[in-house]
């Protein structure tokens, strides 16, 4: 009879129906949906589906439906750059700071600093004498306010980098 021993696959049944069926992976197909029953409903109900689709209509485009559509990409675009905007300023401003007051400590500042360091040297030098317990206590009392100089720095700095970062796209347009 045919060489076709299985059912026709749906894709099978749309290639029979649009006549593009390949000549090695389909070859008897069309003969053995000519004398099998169940694939020839199969291949008769996409021709009804196909002859369903062909006769809807295509739905009207609302008035204005583009320039909608436009007009929400301008304003997603421009809320994107004003984002862009903000972090640039605010990374800026971070920038801007951290040179004032680095800029502010220069003169006098770095000198006061300096030398309260050494003096702060000395007179843990001094207790260093008296007794070895003073030192990490030292270091305890000035690794807070470091790290809360440090914090006031980074943590701004990297607010504003993850600013910068691009919004992911929640449309593909
Ligand atoms: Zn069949």
């Amino acid at each position: 009879m045919n060489t076709f021993s299985e059912h026709l696959t749906d894709a099978m049944a749309q290639r029979l129906l649009d006549g593009v069926l390949d000549p090695v992976h389909d070859a008897g197909a069309e003969a053995h949906a000519s004398q099998c029953p169940e694939c020839a409903a199969l291949v008769e109900s996409y021709r009804i589906l196909g002859d369903a689709l062909d006769g809807l209509a295509v739905p009207e485009l609302a008035a204005g439906f583009t320039a909608s559509v436009l007009e929400r990409i301008e304003v997603a675009e421009a809320r994107q750059a004003r984002e862009r905007w903000l972090a640039v300023s605010v990374l800026s401003g971070v920038l801007l700071v951290a040179a004032g007051a680095l800029l502010a400590a220069g003169a006098g500042g770095l000198a006061a600093t300096v030398s309260g360091w050494a003096d702060g040297l000395a007179e843990a030098t001094r207790a260093l004498s008296i007794g070895r317990q003073v030192l990490p206590g030292l270091l305890a009392a000035l690794r807070l306010p470091l790290l809360a100089g440090a914090a006031a720095v980074v943590i701004p700095l990297l607010l504003g980098l993850t600013r910068l970062m691009p919004a992911p796209r929640t449309q593909s347009i």
